[in-house]
């Protein structure tokens, strides 16, 4: 009966997936916060909606963005944190008027982000990648790449190693309409030119593309020369409006889903 008294809480630890070591984990963003709370109406606070293009699930409030709390350990949050709090600050301030592209009518297509630290892009789209991939959480079901790519960002994010233009091939685009600013969808895998890509939506209107797949893009190709450039330069170019996106008839069709439901 003595034991009574030595009754302690229990502490639940699992192991942490980056170090491997068995801790408490931590409720670990995906998607960091900034980018959720760059859509959140300023007037009436209201949180916008996550609409989900896997089937049979349907659209749901988000507040704090997406996070797991079974991946990730506190000390290794703090290694993602740095990069998520640079890609915050890179993508998410002024533009000056100078930076942006113009077509040869003089409207806006894009801008360009000279000496953004491609390290430190590079790493937190990398790790934005794997943290996808090991969740379990049902918006990043589609998401898998696999024991040996998933080992390979492990070691690029903890050797602070962005690997080249062509490593992880990086090209982001943004919507700039007010509909397109405020939505989100699951990322999902596709293929462009025979090419394994990932399409993963970031919040804040940006859209990104990331190569999963060993085959190099040439540097004459579209793509390679959009892409997230070792040289620290990062194109951003607009997408059309939502409205006339190829994602809007199914948006159109998840929203009609949960109207009937
Ligand atoms: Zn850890």
């Amino acid at each position: 009966m003595g034991e009574i008294g030595k009754i302690k809480f229990l502490e639940i630890n699992m192991e942490c997936k980056f170090c491997l070591k068995d801790k408490k984990l931590i409720d670990a963003h995906i998607i960091p916060r900034c980018f959720f709370e760059a859509m959140r109406d300023k007037k009436d606070n209201r949180p916008f909606q996550l609409l989900s293009n896997t089937k049979n699930e349907y659209s749901q409030k988000l507040w704090i963005g997406l996070y797991d709390k079974n991946i990730l350990c506190e000390d290794c949050e703090k290694v993602f944190q740095k990069y998520d709090d640079y890609a915050c600050k890179a993508l998410l301030s002024n533009i000056d008027e100078s930076d942006y592209i113009l077509d040869p009518n003089g409207n806006k297509i894009g801008y360009k982000l000279e000496n953004v630290d491609y390290k430190k892009l590079k790493l937190f789209f990398l790790s934005v990648l794997w943290r996808a991939s090991v969740s379990k959480r049902k918006e990043f079901k589609k998401v898998d790449i696999g024991r040996s790519f998933e080992d390979r960002l492990k070691a690029m994010v903890k050797n602070f190693d962005p690997g080249s233009t062509n490593d992880f091939l990086l090209v982001l685009r943004r919507f700039i309409d007010d509909l397109g600013k405020n939505f989100l969808m699951d990322p999902y895998k596709l293929r462009i030119d025979e090419i394994n890509f990932y399409r993963f939506y970031l919040g804040a209107g940006y859209e990104f593309h990331i190569k999963v797949d060993k085959r190099n893009l040439k540097k004459s190709d579209v793509l390679y020369l959009l892409a997230l450039r070792s040289e620290s330069l990062l194109y951003v170019p607009f997408r059309e409006n939502l409205l006339s996106s190829k994602e809007f008839p199914i948006l159109k069709d998840i929203l009609n889903k949960s109207k009937k439901r």
